[in-house]
């Protein structure tokens, strides 16, 4: 059997007749850049999001730089952050001049440990940047407190997260409707992904709305008269007429993906496998499992093992970014943020999306005892 760690191709079979008739209207209207199709989605993607505004852009990484430049951030400043995440969560910090403070991320979720916040902040910070990893919320209630206190903006990054609930908020506890900015990337392998690049952002804030729409357009308003220096990313009607017709379907896709947490979950459970630890799903949250990430003994020979045996997996991520290469001048040494390294080393994303079967989720986790029981 081949388990792919993500089937784009299977998903398209199931909608793609509406796809296409979206892509043959915006290919008729020959608007390609902004304009109708992106506002009809901006409107969609805000009541999803239950926000007022979403302002769509060219990609999740400038949607985490927009957000940053909206709040003004300069250089000097410092921005609170995780390690463990994707690069673009540290190089919008980076680009702008500021600097990133990397604080360690709670073993449980994976997600920023709000316990060390107070701490790390000083007369630079600026601002919070926690991130939604895997599809599950950061702690968000006590992370609000602390900012309200000090009276600094959060930025969300909820690029693996369009959809996941902080449950203690009730409704208003979405994914990016939470902090002052909510940042999301429609990268293809996202749970709404687009076929290219495009990033969104949310915000509740009329006065930011405003400031993050013209920093998209080069800071143009009106034609060819700037009133800052923004940057070129927009949303083009293309992808906003595909993500439009995607997020019709998001919410059965989230429903299979944690049907398929569940399943992996029971089956762990009756395995019994020692070696590996599944996912922990906090209370009051809606994960929706961009990633079902196990933590593993031995997680590289593990891998070698699956990939062998036609399973897809993935490490996110391998190397944090407090010890990229291109951070080195922050200073930070091996042993800074432990619980980080060790995510590092054990982490295992196992494919969870939607129209994976039984079977092969079966196969999966027999590969995994297989690998345990040999050796
Ligand atoms: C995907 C991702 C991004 C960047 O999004 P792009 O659309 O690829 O630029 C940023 N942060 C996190 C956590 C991501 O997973």
């Amino acid at each position: 059997m081949k388990v792919p760690l993500l089937d784009l191709k299977a998903q398209h079979q199931t909608i793609r007749d509406e796809v296409m008739a979206a892509v043959t209207r915006v290919m008729d209207s020959q608007q390609f850049i902004l304009g109708a199709e992106v506002e009809a989605f901006e409107q969609a993607a805000a009541t999803y999001c239950n926000v007022k505004h979403a302002i769509g852009c060219g990609s999740g990484s400038d949607a985490l730089l927009l957000a940053l430049m909206a709040l003004d951030v300069q250089p000097g400043d410092e921005v609170i952050t995780v390690a463990y995440s994707f690069f673009a969560t540290a190089s919008a910090i980076t680009r702008l001049g500021a600097k990133p403070v990397f604080l360690d991320i709670a073993a449980a979720d994976f997600n920023l440990d709000v316990a060390q916040i107070e701490a790390a902040i000083t007369p630079r910070t600026k601002a919070i940047l926690p991130v939604h990893l895997f599809g599950q919320c950061a702690e968000m209630a006590p992370m609000l407190e602390v900012a309200k206190r000090h009276n600094l903006p959060i930025v969300e990054d909820a690029a693996q997260a369009i959809g996941a609930d902080y449950l203690p908020f009730g409704e208003c506890g979405r994914a990016g409707a939470m902090g002052a900015i909510g940042c999301f990337s429609f990268f293809p392998s996202k749970n709404l992904g687009g076929a290219g690049e495009g990033g969104l952002m949310t915000t509740n804030d009329d006065t930011l709305a405003a400031k993050l729409r013209l920093l998209r357009v080069h800071g143009m308003q009106p034609k060819y008269y700037h009133q800052v220096v923004g940057i070129n990313s927009r949303l083009d009607a293309l992808q906003a007429a595909i993500l439009n017709v995607k997020l019709t379907h998001l919410d059965d896709w989230h429903a299979a993906r944690q049907r398929n947490a569940a399943r992996y979950n029971e089956l762990f459970a009756q395995a019994g496998i020692e070696a590996i630890t599944p996912p922990v799903e906090r209370p009051q949250r809606r994960h929706i499992y961009n990633q079902y990430t196990i933590r593993a003994a031995r997680r590289d020979e593990l891998m070698k093992h699956l990939h062998a045996h036609d399973v897809g997996c993935e490490v996110y991520y391998p190397v944090p970014l407090h010890q990229q290469q291109c951070f080195a001048d922050l200073g930070y040494v091996a042993g800074d943020l432990p619980v980080t390294e060790k995510a590092a080393r054990e982490a295992l994303s196992l494919p969870i999306y939607p129209e994976l079967t039984a079977e092969m989720q079966e196969y999966v986790v027999e590969q995994i005892a297989a690998f345990y029981a040999q050796s």
